[in-house]
Formats: structure tokens, sequence, C-alpha cells
């Protein structure tokens, strides 16, 4: 069984962690260590629990809070080794340890598993973490475009946690200048709500039972448009889970994953 919080999600800030067996993975601290804290006793996720920070990159909206919590926590953080050297000047003595294609690590319960998105950064990645009875659960933001790896590594999840940042729409109908329009819709950049529908299609199998759209851009998207163009295709590929959408201001209720004689349940709580 896994419990899956996701602290929130946005261009503000993204923090979503992982707790199976009394003990916590988290994914991206994109928020203020307080704040954080906060977050995780406002959703009921003991942070004493937590054994290590993995980082899917190193933009300040995932990985601000990182060097404080990993200090007061003392836990190892998790990156890609091009990450960790785009850190090294603020992790203090933090402890390292290396994700990526070639580096599957063992955390406690866990095994996490990463490979290489496409995104303006040093060495980003896609996570997926692997608890106890085969439960898994993806985390893929900030992906310009989802590549063979990502889909590949993203297979056979029964939680995904993914990017559906904009409504292509209202991204060319917003105030961005062009430049930045072409940036956020580039292969460099952001899922659009369009995009993220025809990967989870790619990836419905009958054992995903948790989808959470996330890093939804305040500008150009709400949480009702990416649930109406992400809903309808994933019902249409047979998905019969919970569809969730993150808020940048306030956690979701745990999403409660859990097998049960080779038949996966998911308990929105
Ligand atoms: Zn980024
Ligand atoms: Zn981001």
């Amino acid at each position: 069984m896994i419990t899956l919080y996701v602290l929130g999600s946005g261009s503000r800030g993204n923090c979503c962690a992982v707790e199976s067996e009394g003990m916590a993975l988290l994914i991206d601290a994109g928020f203020s260590a307080r704040e954080i804290e906060r977050r995780a006793v406002s959703a009921g996720l003991d942070l004493g629990s937590v054994a290590g920070i993995a980082l899917t990159h190193e933009h300040g909206d995932h990985s601000c809070g990182a060097p404080l919590l990993a200090r007061r926590l003392d836990v190892p953080v998790l990156t890609a080794p091009g990450t960790w050297r785009r850190l090294a000047g603020v992790m203090d003595e933090a402890q390292h340890r290396p994700l990526g294609l070639c580096a599957q690590v063992e955390l406690g319960p866990f095994s996490i598993e990463a490979c290489p998105t496409s995104h303006d950064a040093a060495e980003p990645l896609a996570i997926v973490v692997r608890g106890s009875h085969g439960v898994s659960v993806g985390v893929a933001y900030d992906l310009g475009r989802p590549t063979t790896a990502v889909r590949y590594l993203l297979r056979n999840l029964t939680a995904i946690v993914l990017e559906a940042n904009h409504d292509e729409v209202q991204l060319r109908t917003s105030d961005y200048p062009p430049v930045v329009q072409r940036r956020i819709a580039g292969s460099s950049g952001h899922l659009s709500n369009r995009a993220a529908a025809e990967l989870l299609t790619d990836l419905h199998h009958p054992g995903l039972l948790a989808v959470v759209l996330a890093h939804l851009s305040e500008h150009c998207n709400t949480a009702a448009e990416a649930r109406a163009t992400v809903g309808p295709a994933l019902r249409r590929a047979g998905f019969r889970g919970a569809l969730h959408v993150a808020d940048q201001d306030k956690p979701l209720a745990p999403i409660l994953v859990v097998q049960r004689g080779g038949i996966q349940l998911q308990l929105a709580l």
C-alpha cells in the first residue's frame, strides 16, 4: 500500500510525497521548508517519517525548500548528477544519492527509478516509486514532450501525477509575448492538457487507479478545463479510477493506493 500526498503543484511550487510502511519519500520540495511543514501537518503527513527527498530538477518551484528540509530532517537528497552540480552551492553538507537511467535507488520500502525528460534544466527527470506488493506511483512534470523514455518509465503504474500545464487556446490568446508562448509550448517547455490526455490514453491499463493532473498554469488553464480535456479521453480508454486535479495553494486529501489479493483498489479519502 502507498499513500500519495499532493501538497501542492503549480508554477509557484511543487511538492508531493509517497508513504508506505511508516516511511515517506518527498518528491520535489518547491515551497519553503516552513510551508512544506505547514502543508504536511494539514494533510496528515508526518515529516518525521521522511527518509529522503527526490528532486525532478533544480528549478526553484521544485527545489527551493530542499536544502533546509534535508538539513532539518537529516535525510539524503536524490537527484540526477547534473541537477546536483547545479545545486552545489546551496545544498551545504546534504548527502547526495544519484538518480538516473542507470541508478535505481533502494530507500526503506521504496525502489526509485527515473529517466530523463525534455525540459530546459540541467538534467531533469521523471520519477517512479515502487512500494511493496507492486504498487507504483509516477511523477512527471515540466515535460516539454513525452519522450519514448518517459512513456517507457510510466508504463504499468498504479498512480500517475502528470503535468497538464496549459490549455492550448488559452496560451495562444494569453498576454504572454510570443517568445514566451513558444517556450512554454515548445519541446523543452510544458505539456498541454491535450498532450496530457493523449499520453494518459496511451499509458492507460487496467491497473491504473489514480491520476493527478498537476503543474497547471495560473494564467492559461483552470482545473475545470484540464478535467474536461483529460477526463473524457481517459474514460474512453477504459479508465475507471479516480481523476484528481492538484491545487497550487492547498494539499489534496491523501490518496490511498492499495493492492489486495491481486486486485488493486484506489480509495480517495
Ligand atoms: Zn522547470
Ligand atoms: Zn516547474
